[in-house]
């Protein structure tokens, strides 16, 4: 069972997905427009979401672009058969599978499934470990030595961006590039706080590091202290 998110705006095939995916026992939430979607979707964080591509307020490819912005869920795009370039562009973009229009509750349920057990296996081999730190990735805790820290969101995804590149220099810009997804200011201490909170909880100072590293002018990396 899983919690899917159906964007449509056409009622019947709304309510046809919407049938076959809670008959099969997942818990199904459904929006008729984009934007309402983009709400849901950040509301809710569901496990899959199923993505029309012609909506009546924002156009799918720009609604996927949105999603991807916040949010790594697995997105399924439904899409008629003539569109086969676009299939391949959206794809590209971050959708993770599509459906063919019109298709029936069966082959839905039949995607949706194939594509969480594709997203669960890789999600078994998604954490990472650096000396007595596990990060799982998937299931958003961090251990060390044994024993879960309690991160907040961006807590999370600075240690796990610095993991990902364990034992390399990380600069600012590219942490507010890639995990504040804002442009560098800076004078901003905001990376300053998060690396000090984030010091505190393993347990360790700027001045004395063990995990983190300050490499003055330059960044800030990770590294295995044993
Ligand atoms: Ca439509």
């Amino acid at each position: 069972m899983a919690s899917v998110f159906v964007v449509e705006d056409d009622l019947q095939i709304r309510e046809l997905a919407v049938r076959a995916l809670a008959d099969a026992g997942h818990v199904v939430r459904a929006e008729a427009t984009a934007m309402a979607a983009l709400q849901g979707i950040v509301d809710t964080a569901p496990d899959v979401v199923v993505m029309d591509l012609g909506l009546p307020d924002v156009d799918g490819s720009d609604l996927l672009r949105m999603v991807r912005a916040v949010s790594d869920v697995p997105v399924i795009i439904a899409t008629a058969r003539d569109e086969e370039a676009e299939i391949v562009r959206l794809l590209d973009a971050g959708a993770d599978e599509y459906v063919v229009k019109p298709y029936s509750g069966a082959e839905l349920e039949a995607r949706v499934r194939a594509l969480l057990r594709r997203v669960d296996a890789k999600g078994a081999a998604r954490t990472v470990t650096v000396g007595g730190l596990r990060i799982d990735l998937r299931g958003r805790t961090v251990e060390l030595d044994g024993e879960t820290l309690q991160c907040n969101r961006k807590e999370f995804d600075l240690l796990a961006y610095l993991a990902a590149h364990v034992g390399t220099v990380v600069t600012r810009e590219e942490l507010f590039a890639e995990v504040w997804r804002e442009p560098y200011g800076g004078a901003d201490k905001t990376i300053d706080v998060h690396l000090s909170w984030l010091r505190r909880k393993l347990g360790e100072t700027a001045a004395e590091p063990r995990y983190i590293h300050t490499v003055r002018g330059v960044g800030v990396k990770l590294v295995d202290p044993s």
